[in-house]
């Protein structure tokens, strides 16, 4: 039977990190990868966790099972994290999930049993999983014009055109905030033009929002989701909380399924559990537990709100030398875009050539589509990459 398995395609950033791990040259950057590092290298565990967890080890008893959409106060304080007030709790079906990536799949497993034919309309570019798991499920999906390699900022009519052909039964994916992988965002008015024509087509959207506190701030970074979740009839919306609380490995997401018909909720939520019975029964716990003991203790919840703002304001800082950098070696502001994204990423338009060049010549490294992470970079480096960036005629 193993014989008609067929070869499946690497992941491209998995098997970049392998050739940076190989590289010999002293002198080497990696801008692969999308998890946060420090201005040494490192992905730091952050204080509030790591207090959680000396607490969670001290008080917690048993390891028997939760239930199956997770322990309810995790879906409680992520819901208000991410909602805020903008929808009432009673609206809102949830399920805890590993990472952001599971509530993603187990989203599209939802869309694939309410709207069999329906189609899912996902940004070009987006983040390369959602297109592989599409494929996977075999659902299929179109993508929308979201970036203009011109200006690399969004391409809002483009947008807008693309969309307008999506309808009821249809799914719009977005990305919440920090769009992986360009950098480049809507502001609150393109939001609302949004809402405006999903309320038209009656097309359901679904959010992805895998880093929030990264862009403009907690709240900030936000304000799209709510405004969706409170204007149209029903979103799905899929939450990460592996970067905003450094707990990449403890894989832990929440999944929501909002509806302003209070009466679907419990509908909602079986089938959220349904779902989790189907794929891994109960989902990971110890992330979840952390996650909430940070978001309900307030001396917990200010640190580690302080220490995303550091980490925040880190990469602010980064992008805007980098801008500047860039600016005064090349005489132009053609890279002032670096300043407006937000995020850990920025595309930076290079050719498949150009981020080859920077690999081989300069020991850059960023993934082809020239994407790179903006945390992988520290003051020193800038300048370097700033330099090589410049040489290779980008
Ligand atoms: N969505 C997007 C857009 C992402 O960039 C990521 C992380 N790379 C995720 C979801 C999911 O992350 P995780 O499964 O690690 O929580």
């Amino acid at each position: 039977m193993f014989e008609n398995l067929k070869e499946q395609p690497a992941d491209k950033i998995l098997a970049l990190m392998q050739l940076y791990r190989e590289d010999p040259r002293e002198q080497k950057i990696d801008l692969g990868v999308g998890v946060y590092k420090d201005a040494s290298g490192n992905t730091p565990i952050m204080r509030a966790v790591k207090t959680a967890e000396k607490q969670l080890w001290e008080a917690e008893t048993t390891k028997a099972y939760t239930g199956l959409a997770g322990d309810p106060g995790f879906s409680d304080a992520m819901i208000a994290l991410v909602l805020g007030d903008a929808v009432p709790r009673a609206n809102v079906a949830a399920a805890a999930t590993p990472g952001g990536t599971g509530a993603v799949r187990q989203a599209f497993d939802l869309v694939r049993m309410a709207s069999p034919s329906g189609k899912v309309y996902v940004s070009d570019p987006t983040w390369p999983n959602h297109l592989s798991i599409l494929k996977h499920m075999g659902i299929p999906f179109t993508p929308y014009r979201y970036f203009d390699n011109e200006t690399r900022a969004v391409d809002f009519d483009g947008m807008m055109a693309d969309l307008a052909q999506a309808g009821k039964g249809d799914v719009v994916l977005l990305h919440g905030c920090c769009h992986n992988p360009t950098g480049a965002n809507l502001n609150l008015s393109q939001w609302q033009a949004v809402v405006d024509l999903l309320l038209k087509t009656g097309a359901t959207p679904m959010i992805d929002i895998a880093y929030q506190g990264f862009g403009d701030g907690l709240e900030e970074d936000a304000a799209g989701v709510r405004l969706v979740a409170s204007s149209v009839p029903e979103c799905l919306i899929a939450a990460s909380c592996s970067k905003n609380f450094g707990i990449y490995r403890e894989r832990t997401g929440l999944l929501m399924a909002v509806s302003n018909d209070a009466g679907a909720q419990k509908l909602n939520q079986g089938t959220l559990n349904y779902l989790n019975r189907q794929n891994y029964s109960f989902p990971p716990d110890y992330g979840a537990r952390l996650v909430t003991m940070v978001l309900t203790d307030p001396a917990l919840r200010a640190d580690w709100a302080a220490e995303l703002e550091e980490v925040r304001n880190s990469m602010l800082g980064l992008r805007e030398q980098l801008a500047a950098e860039l600016q005064r070696l090349s005489g132009s502001d053609r890279f002032g875009f670096i300043a407006q994204h937000r995020g850990m990423f920025s595309r930076l338009g290079a050719s498949p050539e150009q981020v080859e060049t920077l690999r081989r010549d300069h020991g850059i490294y960023m993934v082809g589509d020239s994407r790179l992470n903006i945390a992988g970079l520290n003051k020193s480096s800038v300048p370097i990459l700033a330099e090589a960036i410049v040489k290779s005629g980008i």
